[in-house]
This record gives structure tokens, sequence and C-alpha cells, in this order.
């Protein structure tokens, strides 16, 4: 079972080596980010059942709360800096021990840390919890960007140098070269080429050890190049509508509030904005993302679009992903000998990989 991050279904042809081994599929993903599409491949379970949609979770609670004096004026203050001095500001928020990077103060005790990566975490009934496999996971490798496959590809290569049956590889160095680099730039080029050549040769010299054995090669979703930053003016919407609650990271929008007529005037205000989409009921039902905790609101930004500024940091990205999972980019990859539909999803996926594990 090899796992590369941010592969895109329709980088295949890019690809000769991998798509020559088995099947082919386009694997399309839930809504979200790495951190919920993880949840859906390696736990089984959308946003609505693991209990968390992005990294950062709501305190429903706390929404009748209002801010004391002092975070309101430093939400204020705060609120007034120029864009230049986000770096100042995080420093800051640290020296105050601010644990929420770039969550405005006003909303500092709103948000906690929920989302957790099945890749780095134990415990959590993972299938790297169900089963015992040799892992080597190179999100755990302390290296910089683009150098902890490596690792990780080398422990691989030992492993089936010695006969290790169950071997769950995960490879991350890709998804951080797209964000820094794009999609269309040589380093990117380089490393697909490297990716083709050193995961066929491991499937391949795996295979010709375990002919009968299932293998799977799996990304959790694809990219797209970013075409513009949208900057929906959070610390006037803030003020416009002190009875409402924001969270803006890269590409989502959630907005919160327990007074009906100001939650109503605030949709009607992002509304205007041309490059958020509106998630529906049904499409939140559908996706398992119908929690109020995600949002009375909901937002995703057309494709190729991404927020900025945002609660998340004050880096621009030359690439994202975690638009709508319709969109074409949005699918991952899937290159498996075991038995699959025509265009699974996450969770099928998920089945797949227990029921060749002899799960049930
Ligand atoms: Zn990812």
């Amino acid at each position: 079972m090899i796992f590369i991050d941010a592969l895109p279904g329709r980088f295949a042809d890019r690809l000769p080596g991998l798509a020559s081994l088995g099947t082919v599929r386009e694997l399309t993903p839930g809504f979200g980010y790495s951190v919920n599409l993880h949840a859906e491949l390696f736990l089984g379970r959308r946003p609505d059942e693991v209990g968390f949609f992005g990294e950062y979770k709501l305190d429903l609670e706390s929404l009748d709360i209002h801010p004391d004096l002092p975070s309101r004026v430093l939400g204020l203050a705060e609120s007034m800096l120029p864009r230049s001095t986000r770096l100042g500001r995080l420093l800051v928020a640290k020296l105050a021990g601010r644990s929420h990077g770039y969550i405005p103060f006003a909303f500092r005790h709103r948000f906690s840390r929920a989302g957790f990566y099945p890749l780095t975490t134990s415990g959590v009934g993972s299938i790297l919890d169900e089963f015992d496999w040799e892992v080597c996971v190179a999100d755990r490798v302390p290296a910089g960007l683009g150098r902890k496959d490596r690792v990780a590809l080398e422990r691989a290569r030992g492993a089936v140098a010695r006969g290790e049956r169950h071997l769950f590889v995960s490879l991350c160095d890709l998804d951080g070269l797209f964000h820094e680099y794009g999609i269309e730039h040589p380093v990117v080029d380089r490393k697909l080429r490297v990716l083709d050549r050193e995961v066929t040769a491991l499937v391949s010299r795996y295979r010709a050890r375990y002919p009968d054995e299932g293998f799977a090669v799996i990304s959790d979703h694809g990219i797209q190049r970013c075409v513009g930053h949208v900057d929906l003016g959070l610390p006037r919407l803030m003020r416009r509508f002190p009875r409402v609650t924001f969270f803006a990271d890269s590409l989502y929008l959630s907005v919160w509030s327990n007074d009906p007529g100001e939650l109503e005037r605030a949709r009607e205000e992002i509304g205007s904005i041309r490059q958020l989409r509106f998630v529906d009921v049904p499409e939140r039902g559908a996706y398992g993302i119908a929690s109020r905790a995600f949002g009375d609101l909901l937002y995703v930004a057309d494709e190729g679009y991404a927020i900025h500024p945002n609660f998340f940091g004050f880096r621009r990205s030359k690439a994202y992903h975690g638009y709508h999972p319709e969109h074409p980019m949005s699918r991952g990859l899937l290159v498996t000998n075991l038995e699959v539909g025509e265009a699974p999803g996450h969770t099928e996926v998920h089945g797949m990989l227990r029921a060749a594990r002899g799960g049930k």
C-alpha cells in the first residue's frame, strides 16, 4: 500500500510506469483538506463522523459569550494593523502565548485544535492501528521541503528486500512542492518523474516476490493552480456583524450566529463576493459535512481562487487543493490490482483496503 499525498488522477498520463501497474481510477474525494481526506481513506469516517472539518473546531457554546473588553480592544487594534505587520503580529501572538496562530483576538477562545492526521497519530482506529504493517511514513521524517520521501522510500526498499509482506508507505513531498512551486514547474516535473520511476520499481519488486498479494497506490486529492486571491475584508465584516463568528482558511469560509437576523444580513453581504460558492444543506448532507460545528453557513472558493488574508497564515500558495469535489482536478489517483468500482470514493477505498487485509 503506497500513499502519495496530492497526486492528481488527471496526471496519470504523466506517470506511465505507475499507470501500467494495474487498474487506474480517478478517486473522488470529499470536501476538505488532507486532514479530513486522510480520515476518510484511513479511518473510513467523513467529517460529520470524525467531528472535525479542517484542523480547528468551533465551540458552539461560545457563540453567546461576547468577547471581554480587552479582547474587543485588542481585536479592533489588530484589525486595523496594515498587512505588512502580519509577521510582527504572529511574533507578538507567540510571545503572548496565544496558541491559535492567526485566529483574531476576538475569536481566540472560540476555536480549538481538533483535527488529527491518522498517519501520524496512533490509537485513533485507523487501518494503521487495525492491522500490522511495516510502516514507512515520510510525514514523520524530520527534513525540509521535498526531502522526506527519499528516507521513507529507502526504508521501503529495505523492507521489500527483507520480504515484509504488509507494507504501508506514505510519501508527502509532492503536496508541499505543489504549494510552493505550482503545478507546472521543473522542480515538480522532476519530482513526478522520480516518483513514477521509484514507486513503479518498488511495486514491481514487491509483486515479483508476492504475485498474489494485493497492492494499491493511492492519493487523497489532486491540485489546482491558483489564479487569484480574494480579500473578504474580514476585519470589516467582523465590525459590521459583531454577533457573527467567522472562520476563513485558504478555501473555506464558515459563518455562525445565534442571531438569525444578523446571520441573514451577513449572508446577503457575503453573497456579493463572486468567487465564493455557497454549499447548501443537501450537498452538505451528501458529503458528510452537515454538522453545525462546520458553519451555519459554509462557502468554498471557486476553483483556482483562494481566500487571503485568512486565519491560517500570511503565505500565499501557487496551488491549492480542497475545491469542490466535482472539479476534475480535485480528484486523486488509484492504481491497484484489487477489485474496485468505476468511480470510487474515499470511504469505498477504505473498505477495499480493509478487505484486502482480511478486515470485515
Ligand atoms: Zn493531502
